[in-house]
């Protein structure tokens, strides 16, 4: 067993399978991810995934993935493709074993029947707006169907009718026989079978009735030998139904279930239901859309498997529900990109820079590093020539003591460069600024301005060796932060979700990293420096442009920004 003490193997359910492990020595570990493939898998997933993986490592076990296929209506191949690859992307493609709930239908079926024959379930044909009025409430108990006491040969005629398609869809179902008047609603007997007329992607036409979650679930549970299912609050309820039918069907391997606490996220809304609205409605450009909190949207934005992981390392594993910080999501990549993306000057709102005093071909190859404290990125080449651009908001026409940017008569440096001071601005007749005239210091190469008021640094790229490029800037898709149990989510939507902005990047970078997107199909991580990071989008193969995606601001300016709208 691995000895470092992590999140994982000391929380409390690590604690459970450590005491577990000490009175079964023989136990095979053994744990599953079980998705419903009827939508793409998002950063909540996530925190199971690992967790379940994770634990599968730890403990010298497996961890199967099992699609919960017993929806066919709802379900599609396109999301078991886009689970498993994700899944892989993640890097637990050696500890997985792929299981389809729909491989044991037959098996089901029998333990549905041997239900019936122990005199435990019953065919109802009440519909299914009946038996939610005659399921009660909290505070009212349930009433019995008319149908509950059919005799047990009764049951099992009418069960074959249903899997024969003899029924109508909605006419008929299978429910155990438990308790109508049980405190725990679940247990107030629960439909085990329904009727589906439609294709299942795997068994295709072999089956018109389908096994519930909570039926399905436990017995494939059983039947992988599964040691601890592992699955979030929200299904405390349904462990009394999970247990009541594997002891009823008495099956030979008996799994336990253990539940954690959800991920809730700021800002963010984590169910694929919710989230296929968003699409459907096209409020996004599709799950991968990199607003979204699926995993296909954030590997977009630029999140690695590792950031991910490390997110759902430090969010812990317990028992209670709360709200997790967006800024703890961006720390993790923010974190690594840090290190890891490479140093460049970008400009994403161009305005021009004269510099009158050089001459009219002035052309300086400047070399630069990659990465300030990581030598082993190597340097890059820049050039520097007579006329640059700058950021628009990096100087000022009026301004007042406070600002420490460009503006005339004041000195400021340029990054890598020399020391600029703005002497005039040019403009257009429509009061428009074609440029600002500054003269150049070609000293201070190196040096620090001379203005020790001012000494901003700003950032710039020659407009003879500029590359046009389109950058995308993100906020969170939602302006509050709570969306947990809303349904009327849509009226939340932040507007200022998508920011593009045109500009320019330097233009032998860009011809690398165009060359690179084209044959290698790779993504690009960059810092532009004073502006964030940005990895390279894939619609740069469809354009003669390149796209950055902001996948994190350097700073939590998300957080500040509302701090101050709060604030004010
Ligand atoms: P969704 O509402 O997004 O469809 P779900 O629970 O219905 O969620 P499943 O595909 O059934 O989706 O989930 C597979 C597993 O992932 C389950 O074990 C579930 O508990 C877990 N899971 C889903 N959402 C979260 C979350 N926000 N945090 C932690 N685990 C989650
Ligand atoms: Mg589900």
């Amino acid at each position: 067993m691995n000895t470092t003490i992590n999140e994982y193997n000391n929380n409390f359910i690590s604690h459970i399978i450590d005491h577990d492990l000490k009175k079964q020595k023989k136990m095979f570990f053994h744990t599953r991810f079980p998705p419903e493939p009827n939508g793409y898998l998002h950063i909540g997933h996530a925190k199971s995934i690992c967790l379940n993986f994770e634990l599968a490592k730890i403990y010298q076990g497996k961890c199967n993935l099992r699609f919960d296929d017993t929806n066919p209506i709802k379900e599609n191949i396109k999301y078991i493709n886009a689970i498993k690859y994700d899944i892989t992307w993640l890097g637990y493609q050696k500890y997985q074993n792929i299981h389809y709930a729909s491989e044991y239908f037959e098996i089901f079926y029998q333990y549905a029947k041997k239900l019936i024959k122990k005199g435990l379930a019953y065919v109802d044909e009440l519909t299914k707006e009946e038996i939610h009025k005659y399921r009660g409430t909290l505070k009212k108990p349930g009433i019995n169907s008319p149908y509950r006491n059919r005799s047990i040969e009764e049951n099992i005629t009418l069960f074959k009718k249903m899997k024969n398609g003899e029924f109508a869809e909605g006419k008929a179902s299978l429910r155990a026989k438990i308790n109508m008047n049980s405190a725990c609603i679940i247990m107030r007997d629960p439909v085990l079978y329904r009727i589906i007329f439609c294709q299942h992607h795997q068994t295709k036409k072999k089956w018109c009735i389908y096994p519930m979650y909570d039926f399905a679930h436990c017995i494939s549970d059983a039947i992988e030998k599964i040691t601890h299912s592992l699955c979030t609050l929200e299904f405390q309820d349904n462990k009394n139904l999970y247990n009541w039918i594997l002891k009823n069907i008495n099956t030979p391997h008996r799994p336990k279930q253990y539940e954690f606490s959800r991920l809730n996220l700021e800002y963010s809304i984590l169910s694929k239901r919710k989230l296929k609205i968003l699409v459907e409605k096209k409020i996004v450009s599709g799950w991968d859309d990199p607003r979204m909190p699926t995993l296909s949207g954030m590997r977009r934005r630029g999140y690695t498997p590792s950031s991910i992981k490390e997110f759902c390392k430090n969010i812990g594993i317990t028992k209670q529900n709360n709200l997790i910080e967006l800024s703890m999501l961006e720390y993790s990549i923010r974190n690594e990109l840090n290190k890891t993306a490479i140093r460049t000057m970008a400009i994403l709102d161009p305005i021009k820079i004269y510099l009158y005093n050089l001459n009219e071909n002035h052309e300086e190859v400047l070399i630069i590093p990659k990465h300030p404290y990581n030598d082993k990125l190597g340097t890059q080449k820049i050039f520097f020539t007579k006329i640059l651009y700058i950021e628009r908001n990096d100087f000022q026409e009026k301004y007042n003591n406070q600002y420490k940017k460009l503006k005339i008569g004041c000195e400021i440096r340029l990054r890598y460069a020399y020391i600029i001071k703005a002497e005039k601005i040019k403009k257009d007749k429509n009061e428009n600024i074609i440029y600002i005239i500054c003269s150049c210091n070609l000293k201070t190469l190196g040096k620090k301005p001379i203005d020790k008021k001012n000494p901003s640094v700003i950032h710039w790229i020659s407009v003879k060796y500029s590359f046009p490029a389109q950058f995308r800037l993100y906020e969170p898709l939602f302006n509050i932060k709570s969306l947990d149990k809303k349904e009327d989510f849509l009226l939340n939507l932040n507007s200022q979700s998508l920011v593009t902005k045109k500009g320019f990047i330097e233009k032998n970078i860009a011809k690398k990293i165009h060359k690179k997107i084209i044959q290698n199909n790779i993504k690009l991580f960059f810092q532009f420096e004073r502006i964030g990071y940005f990895c390279t989008d894939i619609d740069t193969l469809q354009r003669n442009y390149l796209i950055f995606n902001r996948t994190v601001s350097l700073r939590d300016t998300w957080n500040e920004k509302n701090k101050k709208i709060i604030n004010n």
